[in-house]
């Protein structure tokens, strides 16, 4: 996607909307937790294997700064979704063995330069008449503004005690006895005739 040139975006925050298709409010606040977990974790690079572990209470786009910025990635199982819809981020450091635990404060208010732009646009967007240059114009605001806000106006962060998450499983696949499909042996059911089986083909039964 083009980055408007007008958004005086940080680079890394940059690579967080190429890589999550576009700029919102989300990642933005993704992005600002990341940075906070790099700079009170004192982490250096992208996570190459699993020494930083994020975990992240809900699965909106937020996630996707984590995967850019801390290397913390769905594949590598170092990117754990406990989906409960809150606006709370753990990031583990296991080396030094500290974790940091983020959580939103308040609802949104908007305070930068263009409070009645903002407002405008709000009412537009609540009431479903917002055009989509419109809502656009609304991210972009409302990121800027989330750019510019003390992290901590915007979230409480805590030191919370290190649990050690388990390392992503490595198990062999083996064919589910029903679909025929390589399946991960440890995520495999029993079925009725005492057949290993996937979960879709056992949920089927
Ligand atoms: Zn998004
Ligand atoms: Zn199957």
């Amino acid at each position: 996607m083009k980055i408007e040139n007008d958004l005086k975006l940080p680079e890394d925050m940059k690579k967080c909307v190429t890589f999550h298709g576009h700029l919102c409010p989300g990642l933005t606040y993704g992005y600002i937790v990341a940075k906070a977990a790099v700079s009170l974790l004192k982490l250096d690079n992208r996570s190459e294997d699993e020494e930083v572990v994020a975990i992240c209470e809900n699965d909106s786009c937020a996630v996707d700064a984590f995967q850019s910025i801390l290397g913390t990635t769905a594949g590598k199982g170092n990117l754990i979704i406990n989906n409960y819809g809150k606006n709370v981020y753990t990031v583990i450091k296991r080396n030094t063995q500290t974790a940091y635990r983020f959580s939103r404060k308040t609802s949104y208010t908007y305070s930068g330069e263009n409070k009645e732009e903002f407002a405008k646009l709000d009412s537009a967007i609540s009431s479903k008449k917002a055009s989509e240059t419109e809502r656009n114009r609304h991210r972009h605001l409302k990121t800027m503004d989330l750019l510019s806000k003390p992290f901590d106006e915007v979230f409480e962060s805590a030191k919370v005690e290190f649990k050690m998450p388990a390392y992503a499983p490595l198990a062999r696949s083996e064919s589910c006895a029903c679909c025929n499909e390589m399946t991960m042996k440890t995520l495999m059911k029993t079925d009725g005739q005492n057949r290993l089986v996937c979960i879709p083909c056992h949920e089927k039964e």
